[in-house]
């Protein structure tokens, strides 16, 4: 029975996905970046409105909100909208417009793949009883002002009040159309950043004693640094701590004042999380115990995302009865950081990679050549909507 379901939505789906691609592409032909999220916005609310969707717009300030149902349970689905700041050097006939900016995290597909699901839900016979929220997010990428991203935002402007799930999908451009990946637990990493100064004391090269050389000092720390994951952290906790600069000095023969190192910080566990804080303080601790002194800067960035393991479950019955049971491809961890953590710690959520590769071509995410196989977009529509008729059923 559901089975069926599940193939009749994959049909439907598959009869949009000229209409997804060119959704798709008119987004990606006019990229913006977070928070300056105008035009797709404008898109993005013109199609909900004419399907009939309840549309609310410059929610969590450039983010749109359109729901349509009947009562309770409330499912949600989340799309990020916002590009990136890089030139893009693909030479397609829809490449982007807009120099310097382009969607290299594949936003434009999640957008097109929620529209996509919309017209879906909004054109579904015997639709079963409840309603479908589509959340599409501004900027996932970056903070504004007050260090908040387009998830915080909109979950501050009420966007996920009353949800009893909310779901997510993300392209992966190396796994082929067709195959998904997904887990209960863990499915992206929390990731802080840090900026510490080693102070010493400065002083002419040749009389090293009567200086603190904090070049000296920051060589130990960073030893120590590199040492904390190794030696403090259970080994069977993933968690990573990176010196990503190291800035000292300015002539080969005077000892200068101080030192600056940043980073980051990664891994998936709350516990994890406080206590790489705690390990980075005592390394800089070094700084003090040679006679020199230390200022640490931890700046809090994304969560990491916790999915629901019924959601998870529901989810892959869904992919292996619309897909087969190869869909499911073994999940490859990574410590990547993603702002639809803080949604996940509001209601039950799942965040699930969507294949998208293009032959066996490698075309990073973030990178200028990214891009991805159009064809499976409307395999992520047809899931997202199975799926959420599969939660409003239970
Ligand atoms: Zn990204
Ligand atoms: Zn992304």
């Amino acid at each position: 029975m559901m089975s069926e379901h599940s193939t009749r939505l994959y049909e439907r789906a598959r009869a949009m996905q000229l209409q997804i691609r060119d959704w798709r592409r008119a987004i990606h032909q006019h990229p913006e970046l977070g928070f300056q999220e105008q035009q797709t916005a404008q898109l993005v609310a013109e199609n909900l409105r004419a399907w009939g969707l309840h549309v609310q717009t410059g929610v969590g300030k450039t983010g749109v909100v359109g729901s349509l149902g009947n009562g309770t349970p409330a499912i949600g689905i989340r799309a990020d909208m916002d590009a990136l700041p890089i030139q893009e050097a693909n030479q397609t006939a829809y490449a982007s417009q807009v120099p310097g900016v382009t969607h290299a995290c594949g936003h434009d597909a999640h957008t097109a793949m929620a529209l996509g699901a919309a017209k879906l839900w909004s054109e579904l016979p015997n639709r079963p009883a409840g309603t479908l929220r589509f959340l599409f997010q501004p900027s996932e990428e970056r903070m504004d002002a007050e260090g908040k991203g387009g998830a915080r935002r909109m979950i501050e402007a009420g966007a996920l009040d009353g949800l009893s799930a909310i779901l997510a999908l993300h392209v992966n451009s190396s796994l082929p159309p067709g195959r998904v990946m997904v887990a209960p637990g863990y499915a992206t990493a929390f990731g802080d950043y840090y900026e510490a100064t080693i102070l010493g004391a400065g002083g002419h090269d040749a009389f090293p004693h009567h200086a603190v050389d904090p070049i000296y000092l920051a060589a130990q720390i960073v030893n120590a640094i590199h040492g904390i994951c190794s030696r403090r952290i259970d080994p069977l906790q993933p968690a990573l701590v990176s010196v990503g600069t190291f800035h000292g000095g300015e002539s080969g023969n005077i000892i200068p004042h101080s030192v600056k190192i940043t980073g980051t910080i990664r891994g998936l566990k709350d516990e994890v999380r406080e206590q790489l804080a705690q390990e980075l303080e005592r390394a800089l601790g070094i700084a003090r115990t040679l006679g020199g002194d230390y200022q640490l800067m931890i700046k809090r960035g994304v969560p990491s995302t916790v999915n629901d393991p019924q959601l998870v479950e529901i989810f892959c019955q869904s992919v292996t009865e619309m897909l087969g049971l190869d869909a499911l491809a073994p999940v490859q961890p990574g410590l990547y950081a993603e702002d639809f953590s803080y949604m996940t710690r509001q209601v039950p959520g799942m965040f699930a990679m969507l294949g998208v590769q293009i032959g066996d071509e490698v075309r990073p995410f973030h990178s200028s050549t990214f891009d991805l196989d159009e064809s499976a977009l409307p395999i992520g529509s047809a899931l997202l909507v199975d799926t959420a008729c599969r939660l409003l059923q239970r």
